[in-house]
């Protein structure tokens, strides 16, 4: 349901569990956040209201100064903390707004391959295929688009990936995104409002765009994969 993210210089939980806050009001069942710290992957999550999930983080805290997170509103699976994002294969997180129509094919191929699915999530198949392809050779770019391209439905997406402390993919189909500018920082919210306090200066993805993302860097492709020129805009939201 909601989508943060964050590449910077300051600690990404707090700065995450904070954008998350800001997207309450559209309604979740649970949340969960992932960072990479010493080129590791961690995840914690919680079912119910963010304080459930900041109460966790205050006993088992997660370093790292690129993260990203989530709120759940299920449509497939219950609301449980196996079925809460980001999902994390051993290589990659993924968080997702909105539903992967196709996932029950996907979930055949994957188990085909000898590659178990562990909940009952449409986003889980996204983060085994990207992992299917990073262990096939690909980089983490190259294997979350080959992932990409096989999604069918409506979807905004974040990728974070083990080994990848300045690195996060991040797509849309039919569910917005904006990427907000800072200084040597960069922000992912499903609503510009979530980046409020932190920047007001707000890219938004384009249907079927995808953007590649770095501290000091950030390259949109469209659905055809050509490089796009989307403006920056200046944002007036209240904090
Ligand atoms: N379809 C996904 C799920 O049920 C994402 C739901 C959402 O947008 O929060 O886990």
């Amino acid at each position: 349901c909601g989508i943060v993210g964050y590449l910077g210089n300051h600690e990404a939980a707090p700065i995450l569990v904070d954008a998350l806050k800001r997207l309450e009001y559209r309604g979740y069942d649970s949340a969960g956040i992932a960072t990479v710290h010493g080129g590791r992957l961690e995840r914690r999550r919680a079912v119910g209201k963010l304080v459930n999930l900041s109460d966790r983080l205050v006993h088992e805290p997660l370093a790292g100064k690129s993260g990203i997170g989530h709120t759940r509103w299920a449509t497939h699976g219950a609301p449980s903390e196996v079925n809460a994002h980001p999902h994390y294969t051993g290589r990659v997180a993924v968080v997702h707004n909105g539903i992967i129509e196709n996932f029950r094919a996907l979930r055949e191929e994957l188990a085909a391959a000898g590659i178990a699915t562990e909940t009952d999530t449409d986003t889980e198949t996204v983060a085994l295929l990207t992992h299917h392809h990073m262990s096939q050779g690909k980089s983490p770019v190259e294997a979350a688009h080959a992932a990409l391209d096989r999604l069918e439905g409506a979807f905004a997406l974040a990728f974070l990936f083990d080994g990848e402390e300045d690195l996060m993919v991040a797509a849309r189909k039919g569910s917005p995104l904006a990427i907000g500018h800072g200084e040597g920082e960069m922000y992912v919210g499903s609503d510009a409002i979530a980046l409020a306090p932190l920047t007001d200066k707000i890219t938004y993805l384009e249907e079927g765009d995808r953007a590649v993302l770095t501290r000091t860097s950030l390259e949109i492709r469209d659905h055809q994969g050509r490089l796009a020129n989307r403006p920056t805009k200046t944002v007036a939201l209240d904090a």
